[in-house]
């Protein structure tokens, strides 16, 4: 249920920013082929020849690389369900609370790293980008695993960890910091029994622009906020460019892959899903590989026999 709404309300979002989702799923089933193919050589084919690539990418990458989700059954942080803490009105209302689920999530990007799957995507761009071709990852994942991993050519729909923004003056700002401020050190544990530390307003992180020392909140998009305008015509842009389109572990019956591939599918383009499970929407697309996308993708990215590297 909860999911559903969450689904309405980026739908309602997204019309209003200029995408046309809904008709673009119509035509897409319209157009839906009986049954995709998981044909690794098939796909091979294509992909030697695209040279407008769109990857979409969604929260089953960084659950490879053992990142918490939060969501279905991982969906809670201490008693609390997780996207009720990913509201504006949750930070208004205990901003300690959100700073805190927000530095855990933070702290545990110390321990983690790049997976296969974000690897073979950013080798494909860099080796691509000597040949004239472009690649390009759409990703809902705040976790900046594809960054590190060494992807350039990003758009990061749903923000970062590791930028803040300023509720005052509104300056969006990286920060690598550990703690982020001295108060939230050694707090955001997980458990259960574990009490808000509490921490004074003032003594959270706090914007250093000149002349400005205003609360600073994750530069993320929370529930029930748009999506940054410029970024969205960004994505635009490209779906509307690429001659193939991937869809990595992410449901493409779930926000953003039900937003994004169907509208690439619906004008003819080949879309590849790598997931763990198929869905409805998959019979609208020309592939799908099912298992793990670090198992999956590796193949499929590799350099293909007739590309040429000076
Ligand atoms: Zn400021």
């Amino acid at each position: 249920m909860i999911l559903l709404q969450f689904c309405a309300v980026r739908l309602g979002i997204l019309s209003y920013c200029g995408l046309k989702p809904s008709s673009a799923s119509k035509r897409a089933v319209s157009l839906a082929m009986a049954r995709p193919s998981s044909s690794l050589s098939d796909f091979r084919e294509v992909f030697a020849k695209a040279k407008h690539i769109a990857i979409v990418t969604g929260a089953g990458v960084s659950a490879e690389s053992g990142v918490p989700t939060f969501q279905g059954a991982d969906g809670y942080w201490r008693k609390w369900q997780a996207q009720r803490l990913a509201t504006p009105e949750a930070f208004a209302r205990n901003p300690s609370r959100v700073w805190e689920f927000y530095h855990y999530r933070r702290e545990v990007m110390l321990t983690k790293s790049p997976n296969p799957a974000h690897i073979a995507i950013a080798e494909c761009e860099a080796r691509l980008s000597k040949q004239g071709r472009h690649v390009v990852v759409i990703t809902q994942n705040i976790d900046e695993l594809h960054k590190r991993a060494g992807s350039r050519n990003l758009l990061e729909i749903h923000g970062s960890l590791f930028k803040t923004r300023c509720t005052n003056c509104g300056s969006v700002v990286e920060n690598y910091d550990s703690p982020i401020c001295p108060a939230l050190a050694g707090k955001g544990a997980p458990d259960v029994d574990v009490e808000d530390a509490g921490i004074p307003v003032e003594q959270l992180p706090r914007c250093h622009q000149k002349n400005c020392t205003g609360l600073l909140r994750p530069h993320v998009v929370w529930f029930g906020e748009t999506l940054d305008s410029n970024i969205l015509t960004e994505v635009e842009k490209e779906l509307d460019l690429c001659d193939l389109c991937l869809v990595v572990g992410t449901s493409s019956v779930v926000y953003p892959a039900a937003m994004f591939a169907p509208q690439v599918a619906a004008r003819g383009v080949p879309v590849a899903e790598f997931n763990m499970e198929t869905t409805p929407a998959t019979t609208s697309f020309s592939f799908h590989f099912q298992g793990p996308c670090g198992s999956t993708l590796p193949p499929a990215l590799a350099r293909h026999k007739t590309e040429i590297i000076s």
